[in-house]
């Protein structure tokens, strides 16, 4: 019996997040009693994957087909579904993300697993598996206990602080029986953005909405992003209107960030936003009208027009 958990990676090299989730699943892990398994699909050096014994994983099971480096969700859910089988596993933690939210629930479903989804918290095994979970896109929580055999955690990125230890794993390979249609997707082109900071592990975010006007304008928030060594984000209108490109939207349907900063300039702070960004441990709000709902969740706000106060924030940034 072991507790077994998905690992991202891109182009081989593993996610921040991937070493959250390793982290936490290892310490349930240990307050089972048992010890934590990482499953890496695709194409991973040895020596990326021995980085997981650093968070407390014990073991590796490696499926190294290279079709497995783009998500196919059902190839994905099979290997899972098969390592836990192999593990005879009781929990099976994922990241609370996209991939996460096309995998999880299959394999629940499939392994007749209680689901928790957007957890918070590590199980409280006196309190019959109880975990803390956002919920109303984040506006609240949630206490709910899980009481089938097998449990799915799907872990909200960023909850925890990272912190290295010394470890191994020891590294083996899994066979899985996989069927054509599972790679019935063919994925014919990859972009990726290189040169910028990962938005998911970006300690500073300056961010943009629909206050921004227009693309044209967007260079002001590039300008303080470049002079604070911030990723930059956006609100999701300024993604569908493709001001921006859509792995930048932040909120509810995009990405969850908790970065030290986030700075939002010309956002209205909708709760479908705020679910990806209220975790920020300090957020400082750029608008023009005081009345606006993100000001309730700010610890600093500037009442002022975008236009006039980024280039003076980059300038006094510049100074510093
Ligand atoms: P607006 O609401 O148009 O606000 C623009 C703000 O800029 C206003 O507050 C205005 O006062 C201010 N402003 C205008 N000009 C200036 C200026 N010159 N200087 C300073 N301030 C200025 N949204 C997300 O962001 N992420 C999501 O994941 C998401 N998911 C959604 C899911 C669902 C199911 C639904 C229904 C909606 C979702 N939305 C999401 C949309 C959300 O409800 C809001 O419509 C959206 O966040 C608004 O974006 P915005 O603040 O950029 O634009």
């Amino acid at each position: 019996m072991s507790v077994i958990v998905l690992i991202e990676h891109s182009s081989g090299n593993i996610k921040k997040k991937s070493f959250e989730a390793v982290q936490y699943a290892s310490e349930i892990a240990q307050r089972l009693g048992t010890s934590a398994t990482a499953v890496v699909a695709g194409s991973v050096a040895d020596s990326e994957m021995q980085k997981l014994g650093e968070y407390g994983a014990k073991k590796v099971l490696h499926v190294p087909d290279e079709r497995l480096n783009n998500l196919h969700t059902r190839a994905y859910c099979r290997l899972l579904i098969t390592a836990a089988r192999q593990e005879n596993s009781e929990v099976i933690v994922t990241l609370h993300d996209v991939n996460g939210r096309a995998i999880a629930p299959r394999v629940a479903v499939a392994l007749k697993a209680g689901l928790v989804s957007g957890a918070l918290s590590y199980p409280d095994l006196d309190q019959g598996f109880m975990i803390k979970k956002s919920v109303f896109s984040g506006k609240a929580f949630a206490f709910v206990k899980v009481t089938t055999a097998i449990k799915v955690i799907m872990l909200v990125p960023n909850t925890f602080q990272l912190s290295k230890t010394t470890g191994s794993v020891i590294i083996e390979k899994l066979s899985v029986p996989f069927e054509d249609k599972d790679f019935a997707i063919k994925v014919t082109e990859v972009n990726k953005v290189t040169g910028q900071i990962p938005l998911a592990d970006a300690e500073l975010v300056v961010s943009g909405g629909r206050g921004l006007k227009g693309p044209e304008n967007w260079g002001l928030i590039e300008n303080l992003a470049k002079e604070l060594g911030a990723a930059t984000a956006c609100s999701r209108p300024v993604a569908d209107a493709h001001w921006r490109p859509h792995h930048e939207h932040v909120g509810q349907t995009g990405g969850t960030i908790r970065p030290n900063l986030y700075i939002a300039a010309g956002i209205s702070g909708a709760i479908q936003h705020l679910a990806g960004v209220s975790g920020s441990k300090t957020i400082v709000v750029i608008n023009k009208d005081p009345e606006a709902p993100f000001f309730k969740a700010a610890n600093y706000g500037v009442v002022g027009d975008v236009m006039e106060v980024l280039p003076r924030l980059t300038e006094a940034v510049r100074k510093f």
